[in-house]
């Protein structure tokens, strides 16, 4: 309510907003979360929370009239349609140089991501977070956030057999017989429940190839594992469609918190004002670094250091697809949810993801997302005249990315005798170059914060989310950014309550 008084507000309900909102909770603090998005709880006229991915729809995209689709063409048409301008789950927020995809609602990117859940390998931790302590993440918080989170693997015979994996055996053939390394990539879908899928025994979701804008069934979002836990605390609140704007010191103490209550179409309907003792920046890299160029640069909190802004990176997202010979079927059913990763980052900085292509039809296509070792850095500005920040990443920064991934598909496509596709991100375009789902960095760990993120400057003000990490974590993120936010709010609970 306007004018209320909480102990410990978080703004954004992602990965390090539910680790922190459960960790305060239990410690015995009650927590105030605000998200921005909607709650994702209601079926809509057709039945179903959240659409499918062959089918977008009023919920799918973040108040946009045309939806954005990461594959923008197939076979030379293009994918996009319009759409009414709805507070929907996926945002396809677009810079200068990259279109940043982020999930917009209670659970934040768990609620659109694939679910990929990766422990980066622990001899490439240290380039990863330079000041942890790798000793304690790898014997606790890894560990800690796993659990939470819900992880498991693939079971091994199922996989050699399952129709809906055809394309990712596929993957891992020209892999192996290219030499590379192949893992299973661990993930969060309840792996029993897709068995059901396949055995036709259960409503379907990543075989019905849901994936980007939520998944029906199935997959353990937050929504399931720590915003369960944590409203089962009885400690915690959450108001969505409820957007933080400013956060300035309070006369007597503690941080006087503006948002913004908007509707479905985005439009403000009322302003409030929460005062907070601790404040939580959990609203994910490019949340967080924009709300706090803004602070810094207004006045708000204008002894926020020069590091703030600085640091952003797309952790060497690029795509691309191979064209297979006709004996390479990739299969008609493709689980949304892949499965299958080949490790060439030692060698090459590449870790490739075999992704789906769930189109319904046998493609003979081998799509892939790699995450690489990419040297460039953003920084995010504020622009006074135009009254918002930006982000300076250049599309040519990209070149490493894919140097780094054809160290991977070069080699196999020469083995293989086949070419790569150039039909899926506009017409004769290899490279899908121009967009991340990896944001990170611009409030970084021991730079912008302490060594726990606890801001630099103001005491009671933490940033706790995927802005903590310098731009790269060699694998996919979710599993670091809950890691880390475990280690730090376990230290926070300790020394600051
Ligand atoms: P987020 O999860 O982004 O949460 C931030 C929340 O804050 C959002 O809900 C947002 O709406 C809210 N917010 C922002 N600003 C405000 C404000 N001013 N006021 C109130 N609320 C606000 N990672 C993996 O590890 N594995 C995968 O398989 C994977 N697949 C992905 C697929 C897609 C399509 C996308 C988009 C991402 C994927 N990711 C994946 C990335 C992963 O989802 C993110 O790294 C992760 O969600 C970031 O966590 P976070 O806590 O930093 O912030």
């Amino acid at each position: 309510a306007d004018g209320a008084t909480v102990p410990a507000l978080v703004i954004g309900s992602g990965y390090g907003g539910s680790v922190a909102a459960l960790r305060l909770a239990e410690a015995g603090v009650d927590v105030h979360m605000i998200e921005m998005g909607k709650a994702w709880d209601t079926p809509g006229p057709d039945g179903k929370i959240f659409a499918n991915t062959t089918s977008p729809d009023v919920r799918s995209y973040w108040l946009r009239t045309r939806t954005k689709q990461p594959i923008s063409n197939f076979l030379g048409f293009p994918l996009d349609k319009n759409v009414p301008r709805h507070t929907g789950i996926l945002d396809a927020e677009e810079f200068g140089g990259i279109i940043v995809y982020q999930g917009r609602g209670v659970g934040g990117g768990s609620l659109v991501n694939g679910g990929m859940a990766v422990t980066p390998r622990r001899e490439n931790f240290g380039a990863v977070l330079p000041t942890v302590d790798a000793g304690e993440m790898y014997g606790t918080y890894y560990p800690r956030a796993n659990a939470g989170l819900g992880v498991a693997t693939i079971d091994p015979d199922w996989f050699e057999t399952a129709e809906c994996y055809q394309y990712a055996r596929v993957g891992r053939k020209h892999a192996q017989r290219s030499g590379f390394g192949f893992v299973f990539v661990p993930d969060v879908y309840d792996w029993d429940y897709m068995e059901k899928e396949q055995a036709g025994t259960v409503p379907k979701s990543a075989l019905a190839g849901e994936i980007l804008y939520g998944n029906n069934h199935g997959k353990n979002s937050l929504q399931q594992t720590y915003l369960a836990r944590a409203r089962a605390t009885g400690r915690v609140t959450v108001s969505p469609l409820h957007r933080a704007t400013s956060v300035i010191p309070a006369a007597g103490g503690g941080y006087t918190v503006t948002i913004d209550r908007i509707d479905t179409e985005g439009t403000t309907t009322t302003t409030k004002s929460v005062t907070a003792d601790k404040v939580f920046f959990a609203a994910g890299s490019v949340g967080t670094s924009k709300l706090l160029v803004a602070l810094k640069a207004t006045g708000a909190l204008p002894r926020l250091n020069g590091e703030i802004g600085k640091g952003w990176g797309d952790n060497g997202n690029v795509m691309c697809g191979r064209a297979n010979h006709m004996w390479d079927a990739t299969g008609k059913l493709q689980s949304s949810i892949p499965t299958a990763g080949i490790d060439n980052w030692a060698a090459g900085g590449a870790f490739a993801e075999v992704a789906p292509l769930p189109t319904g039809i046998e493609t003979y296509a081998s799509f892939y997302l790699s995450i690489t070792k990419n040297p460039h850095r953003a920084e995010f500005t504020w622009n006074a005249a135009a009254q918002r920040a930006e982000l300076n990443w250049q599309t040519a920064w990209k070149q490493p990315s894919i140097d780094a991934a054809k160290t991977i598909f070069d080699r196999i496509n020469a083995k293989e005798g086949t070419i790569y596709r150039t039909d899926l991100f506009g017409t004769y375009k290899i490279w899908g170059d121009h967009l991340t789902y990896h944001p990170l960095g611009g409030a970084v760990l021991g730079k912008a914060t302490d060594n726990y993120g606890r801001l630099q400057g103001y005491s009671g003000l933490y940033v706790i989310d995927g802005a903590l990490i310098p731009g790269n974590t060699s694998v996919n993120p979710f599993v670091t950014i809950a890691a880390l936010a475990e280690r730090n709010i376990d230290k926070i609970i300790a020394t600051d309550l």
